[in-house]
């Protein structure tokens, strides 16, 4: 890569950059570089940058939904995440670059007087990381209120799509599958009134502080398994948390891995704890629930990197 045309951009670039200080599990290995981007034209830039150079690349956010290998990853990384929301405002429409904050764009939802994006207060991570997923809370999906994004392919071709075309379902969205990145994003919201816009958002954060840990102080990637889609078009969609409760994972440990004693979905890394002591209670926190209940868990965390079966 020309490391002069990158960071004349304003792109920062970190060598062998460990990928425990880029996600929120602490957790992983240095990477090749990790290239920091923070506007949609610096994102634009590095991935059309590394693939005129054919290096490989991952492409993060915040780093909140990831299992990095301790070997880490034989790739350049593509950080696209800002600590300054860039959001702007026609009427009811909010157009968002990606590398936004997913809190702070709730937060500015509730003080320009804008409702629909509440129930996404508290979840960590970026607009990006939260729309290639379908992030929400509380049988919400971010989709709800999108409107469009502009998306970018590796080669680096842009174009802006309506909503429908990402094809979001619980937790998922073709993005997934295609690859393709998220640059920007345009919500349509609702006028509210702010006193109680405020009060539903410090609803949600208190029931949040009260039942997940502090991703600030607590390395987590929050719920490490999807929720189990109904057997029959009858049935509702069911907590893996509930399942991985009655298979007696909470009292489960590997090296520095166990479960928050609140949540049995959640997987807390303690000091010294490696990706792969992550990985193996995972594997006997879905065994349990696969010996017990027939039913086979599938992972939301994103694993990178190699890990061994044991
Ligand atoms: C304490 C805690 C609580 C959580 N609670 C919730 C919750 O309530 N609901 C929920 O849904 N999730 C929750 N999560 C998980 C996580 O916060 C979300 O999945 C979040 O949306 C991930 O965003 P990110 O920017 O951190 O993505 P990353 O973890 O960096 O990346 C995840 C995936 O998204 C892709 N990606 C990232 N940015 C882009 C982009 N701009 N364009 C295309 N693809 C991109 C990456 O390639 C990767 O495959 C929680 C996590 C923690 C730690």
């Amino acid at each position: 890569m020309n490391r002069a045309v990158l960071e004349q951009a304003g792109i920062e670039i970190a060598d062998r950059a460990p990928l425990r200080d880029l996600t929120t599990f602490r957790l992983g290995g240095p990477c090749r570089a990790c290239l920091t981007c923070r506007t949609p034209e610096q994102a634009a830039l590095a991935v059309t940058e590394l693939h005129r150079t054919g290096e490989p690349q991952v492409f993060i956010g915040g780093g909140s939904n990831l299992l990095v290998a301790d070997a880490g990853l034989e790739a350049v990384v593509v950080r696209y995440t800002s600590a300054i929301a860039q959001i702007e405002r026609a009427g009811g429409m909010l157009r968002v670059a990606a590398s936004t904050a997913l809190d702070a764009l709730a937060a500015y939802g509730v003080q320009q007087e804008l409702a629909g994006l509440e129930f996404l207060s508290g979840i960590p991570g970026t607009v990006g990381g939260a729309i290639a997923g379908n992030a929400g809370a509380f049988g919400r999906s971010v989709a709800e209120c999108l409107e469009q994004v502009a998306l970018m392919d590796h080669t680096g071709r842009t174009k802006d799509v309506p909503a429908a075309d990402l094809e979001c379902a619980y937790r998922r969205s073709r993005l997934q599958e295609s690859g393709e990145i998220v640059l920007s994003a345009i919500f349509r919201l609702e006028p509210g009134a702010r006193s109680e816009l405020a009060a539903e958002r410090e609803r949600i954060l208190a029931l949040r502080r009260e039942r997940h840990p502090d991703w600030k102080v607590t390395p987590t990637a929050g719920s490490f398994f999807r929720n189990v889609e109904p057997t029959s078009a009858a049935g509702a969609r069911q907590a893996a948390g509930w399942f991985l409760e009655r298979a007696g994972a909470k009292t489960m440990r590997v090296g520095g891995a166990r479960i928050f004693e609140k949540h049995a979905n959640i997987i807390v890394a303690e000091p010294g704890c490696t990706a792969s002591d992550v990985a193996a209670l995972s594997r006997q926190m879905a065994d349990a629930v696969q010996r017990i209940f027939g039913i086979t868990l599938q992972p939301e965390v994103r694993f990178l990197g190699e890990f061994i079966e044991s």
